[in-house]
Order: C-alpha cells, then structure tokens, then sequence
C-alpha cells in the first residue's frame, strides 16, 4: 500500500479507539508491516477485528496482516498461474510447491496430533 493508504488506515483505527496515537514512530512502525499488503485487504481485516469478540483491543498491525497474503506473494502465483491454500495450515502457496510442502505438513500435523493424543 502507499503511504496515504496507511495514513487512510491509521485514522480510521483512530476514530474507533480514540487511545490511539498516530505518532512518526508509530506511522513509520506500521508502514513496515503493512507496505507489502493491499489496502483493500488490510481495510477487511481491521473490520473483521472491529466486528470480533476482541474489538475492544487495539488492532495489532502484525495481527492485522496475518493471514493475509502480500503483494509480492500474490504477484508470485499469479505468474505461476495457480495459487491454493493448505487445508492443514491455511498458508498460500503456488501450486508447484504445494506437494512438497504438503508431504511436511502433514507429518507435521500427524505428530502434533500424535502428542495432542497422549496427553
Ligand atoms: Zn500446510
């Protein structure tokens, strides 16, 4: 997103927790996080946190980014045409590294399942 995406965000959070100061430090702290994410997305996922059951905390701009999928990550896979989520994980990924990633994942998932089961 540009800098005036972010500075549109920040004072919307601003006018639904009015604690909330938009100091440089604080401009400059989540432009790193959030430069590589689309406004629009962002823009959903802090009405998503307005709306939860934990509205009444402040948005987090790590919290808010994550479970999306970045600019460059969406460009990634839109040149190798195919993008699919792991339904054991949920990340995104291309679907050339998606077998790969699929085989781990699930032995993943199988031994923490394993050691949820024993205790
Ligand atoms: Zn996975």
């Amino acid at each position: 997103m540009t800098f005036e995406e972010l500075k549109e965000i920040l004072t919307n959070i601003k006018a639904h927790y009015q604690n909330f100061a938009i100091y440089d430090y604080v401009v400059e702290e989540w432009y790193k996080v959030l430069k590589d994410y689309e406004y629009d997305d962002v823009m959903e996922s802090l009405v998503d946190h307005l709306t939860s059951d934990n509205s009444n905390e402040l948005p987090k701009a790590y919290q808010l980014v994550k479970y999306l999928t970045s600019k460059d990550l969406k460009k990634k896979c839109e040149n190798n045409r195919y993008i699919v989520s792991c339904n054991l994980c949920d990340r995104w990924m291309s679907l050339d590294k998606f077998d790969k990633h699929y085989d781990k994942c699930l032995h993943e998932f199988g031994r923490k399942f394993k050691n949820t089961k024993r205790v």
